[in-house]
């Protein structure tokens, strides 16, 4: 039995934070596992939301008025603080997006679309989320480079000695995560970054998964670009941002035009653009979601990430244990290193029928590619379990998934 006694987190403290775990499903406790795909909010989130409509709901920047001028300095105070959040030089090196998949998009359309073409080589690993493939895709058809794969090995771990021969002079990017989602195998970024550096090249970084589970520090890393979600850090969805070095920044087109982008608009002479970061932030925000990640990160800050992760790890750690006495239980994803994701499969089970199974238990974990095809088929599935954890979770949910996981076996076979 793994022993948490000695972790500086108190679980039935954080779990008062969050009113959705009060609920019910199926007339059973809530156990949510499905952390990976969108966590959790607590109290203080949700109250920032109510906050700002009932106290301040106003257009930002634009306005003289009270309402407008409040709207503005919290919208811009959760830049500053996603930006001491991830260690950014600048807080207008912090881009508001709708989420990691847009800020990834946003490099696609904006650096790529500006600097790739024939000849140029663009590095995605063989365990990215397709998020950070397709967008490299639907530009290569355009811009004629070559997209080149970073292998992965059967632990799930990326081929480093494979990443090093494949970089050469016409590598001009380099786009992996930090933490996959469907593994939980963390990456060896900052070592990454520098190889990738010593050949000229680029390095953007989907943090969506580190997020919630690791310090980030993108000056530390070296990162170019680093690109993440609120709704993985205990915010809401319609939130993200989007890391970029400022003088990348400074140096790449708008991608969307409109309001806010600009600085002088005419007819007769060429339009000119706002600085960083809202050359990058066309149109009204989502100003609402935009406060709440910010409240979101300030929770995370107040609990602590070192602990969060540390509680986690343990979780990860009786989880695994508890699971491998299960007869045709397979984890998926053995690396050394990795992040609160339990990935599996059942010999005579198929993944889809736990998943929904498993459900009337209370429990609830998420089935299928992950959004992550070539490494599920790397791996040789085509679908996992997938059980992913959060600072609420404790050792007796996981107890009372295994359980539910063994009869829902017993079930199916
Ligand atoms: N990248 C990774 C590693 C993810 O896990 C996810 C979401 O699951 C994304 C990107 C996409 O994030 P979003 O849907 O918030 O844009």
């Amino acid at each position: 039995m793994t022993n948490f006694s000695d972790l500086l987190l108190d679980v039935a403290r954080v779990r008062k934070d969050f009113p959705i775990l009060e609920r019910e499903v199926h007339g059973k406790p809530l156990v949510y596992f499905d952390n990976a795909a969108t966590c959790q909010t607590p109290q203080s989130v949700i109250d920032a939301f109510d906050h700002y409509y009932r106290r301040m709901n106003a257009n930002i920047h634009r306005g003289l008025h009270s309402l407008a001028d409040e709207a503005t300095a919290a919208f811009e105070n959760a830049r500053e603080t996603v930006r001491a959040f991830i260690n950014a030089a600048e807080s207008r090196e912090v881009i508001f997006t709708r989420g990691t998949t847009e800020a990834l998009n946003l490099v696609a359309q904006s650096w790529g679309r500006a600097n790739l073409g024939a000849g140029d080589e663009v590095l995605v690993s063989q365990m990215e989320h397709h998020s950070n493939i397709v967008p490299w895709q639907l530009l290569a058809q355009e811009r004629g480079f070559t997209i080149k794969v970073i292998p992965v090995d059967e632990r799930g771990v990326l081929d480093l000695h494979a990443y090093h021969d494949l970089l050469n002079e016409r590598t001009r990017l380099v786009a992996v995560n930090h933490v996959s989602n469907a593994l939980g195998t963390i990456n060896p970024v900052k070592e990454m970054t520098a190889t990738a550096h010593e050949h000229g090249a680029l390095v953007l970084i989907d943090g969506a998964q580190a997020a919630p589970h690791i310090a980030i520090d993108v000056q530390d890393i070296g990162a170019d670009f680093y690109a993440l979600s609120a709704h993985k850090v205990y915010g809401p969805t319609g939130a993200g941002a989007l890391y970029g070095r400022a003088e990348l920044l400074e140096a790449m087109p708008p991608w969307q035009g409109g309001g806010e982008m600009i600085a002088t608009v005419s007819f007769d002479v060429p339009t000119t653009f706002a600085d960083i970061p809202h050359k990058f932030e066309a149109g009204t925000p989502a100003i609402a979601e935009v406060v709440a990640f910010g409240r979101a990160i300030e929770w995370v800050n107040s609990i602590g990430l070192e602990h969060i992760a540390a509680w986690e790890n343990r979780l990860l750690k009786h989880a695994s244990e508890a699971v491998s006495g299960i007869d045709g239980l397979r984890i998926i994803g053995t690396a050394p290193e990795k992040a609160a994701v339990l990935s599996f499969v059942v010999d005579g089970a198929h993944s889809q029928d736990i998943g929904l199974l498993i459900d009337q238990f209370g429990v609830a974990i998420r089935t299928g590619h992950h959004c992550a095809q070539p490494l599920l088929s790397r791996l040789g599935v085509d679908a996992t379990c997938r059980a992913s954890f959060a600072a609420y979770n404790t050792p007796e949910e996981v107890d009372v998934f295994v359980d539910g996981l063994q009869h829902v076996i017993n079930m199916l076979r």
